[in-house]
């Protein structure tokens, strides 16, 4: 018997701008590197853990009890919350992009009864789940939302707050105002605004459950945890109807944070087998994103988008985003229609932009941990070259130039 044995992976160095994940911190690398082999009920990785989840309550500014982080991507975060969801149960999402758009399939399989289930096993169409489509491009403002919850009285309604697919902010005021007005349970997908926005979700009270990801705001791609928070009326909700997940479970995913029957506890226990490596490179992670500042970190995403939008404007491309940590754009009319080809020229040479996942087909750049003079400078550089590459015809120096007047003049008004 021969095996077949792959020479070892090596993976490039890339630049990671688009919607995430972005680059993870040297300082977060080596925290993951350098953790001691420990298992996962070995004292310092349990400390770990609860000093994770008391940093992230900071981050996420809660005194929610249950706030945590859920082994794995955004989307173990959104199962976990979307878990309180049960077969019949009525809810209203709002879709306006990829992103909240498998949102609200996870919802329309989780609502959906076996019959619904089984009539279209893969895209449920269930009666009780009411869809709201939002156009590409647009926000969900709190009117849409008080309208529609108004009308239905659901008992859960869903939405994004910043949807990464089409760089859209959300108006989650407005939609925490209308779930509080009709005793709605807000569920809210917050994985691309954590760590850049600068709000706390107790300012919310429609809103009882949250969900966030390890590799945008708080940026962690050795995969680790994927922030949670849920309110006690979550919870509560949860202790009486149930939940069909054991891993993926709300109230018993947190006992290994040391949070149990409600309360926070010394050290957690059991409940799967977590990572000392991942363990102190969230903690690392979390620790950078508290040292930078909240408010900080959020003003300077705002700064430096504002560079980058200005000077793909100044290229002749329309953004249509308003997301702090990204840009989506149309390309100038001569090179509408080329995006794809324009976003794969530049991939091949390690400059990971990326196109909409979902039509219509924009460009989307982001600047994810790259929020700094020098590392915008790049990023329009290789992106105009990318364009003249295609025949846009830009005078780049020109562009370089406006770009450093940006900065200039911010420093000087300073
Ligand atoms: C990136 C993203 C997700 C998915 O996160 P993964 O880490 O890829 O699982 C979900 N929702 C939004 C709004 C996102 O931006």
């Amino acid at each position: 018997m021969t095996f077949q044995i792959f020479s070892s992976l090596e993976i490039p160095e890339t630049l990671a701008a688009g919607p995430g994940p972005g680059n993870t911190d040297q300082r977060v690398l080596q925290a993951f590197a350098g953790a001691g082999v420990a298992d996962h009920m070995q004292a310092d990785v349990l400390r770990g853990m609860v000093e994770c989840k008391e940093m992230l309550r900071q981050l996420w500014g809660t005194q929610n009890t249950y706030t945590y982080g859920v082994g794995g991507t955004g989307f173990s975060a959104l199962d976990c919350m979307f878990n309180a969801i049960l077969p019949g149960d009525s809810v209203v999402a709002f879709q306006n992009g990829t992103f909240s758009g498998v949102d609200a399939l996870t919802i329309r399989m989780k609502a959906a009864t076996r019959a619904e289930l089984s009539a279209d096993a893969m895209s449920p169409q269930a009666a009780s789940v009411t869809v709201v489509d939002v156009p590409h491009g647009t926000s969900v403002t709190g009117e849409m939302v008080e309208s529609v919850l108004a009308e239905k009285k659901p008992k859960w309604a869903f939405m994004a707050h910043w949807e990464t697919g089409s760089g859209r902010i959300n108006d989650l005021q407005g939609f925490s105002e209308a779930c509080e007005r009709h005793g709605v349970m807000g569920l809210i997908d917050a994985v691309s605004s954590l760590g850049i926005e600068d709000f706390s979700i107790d300012d919310y009270p429609g809103v009882v459950g949250w969900a966030s990801c390890p590799q945008k705001g708080v940026l962690c791609l050795p995969l680790t945890y994927a922030p949670v928070s849920f309110t006690d009326r979550y919870i509560e909700t949860v202790q009486v109807n149930g939940c069909a997940s054991y891993v993926h479970h709300p109230i018993l995913e947190a006992r290994h944070w040391g949070i149990m029957d409600g309360k926070d506890v010394a050290a957690g226990a059991y409940h799967r087998t977590h990572s000392g490596y991942a363990v102190a490179a969230f903690h690392e992670a979390l620790r950078l994103t508290l040292q930078h500042g909240r408010a900080e970190k959020a003003r300077d995403y705002a700064f430096h988008e504002k560079a980058l939008r200005d000077a793909v404007t100044a290229m002749g491309c329309e953004v249509t985003s308003n997301m702090t940590s990204l840009v989506v754009l149309n390309l100038p009319g001569d090179l509408a229609g080329r995006e794809k080809e324009l976003v794969g020229n530049c991939r091949a040479v390690g400059f990971g932009i990326w196109p909409t996942l979902s039509e219509p087909v924009q460009v989307r750049i982001g600047i994810l941990n790259q929020i700094n003079r020098a590392a915008i400078t790049d990023i329009v550089t290789r992106y105009g070259k990318a364009m003249n590459d295609l025949g846009a015809g830009l005078d780049l120096e020109e562009i370089l130039t406006g770009l450093d007047n940006h900065y200039d003049t911010a420093l000087a008004a300073e």
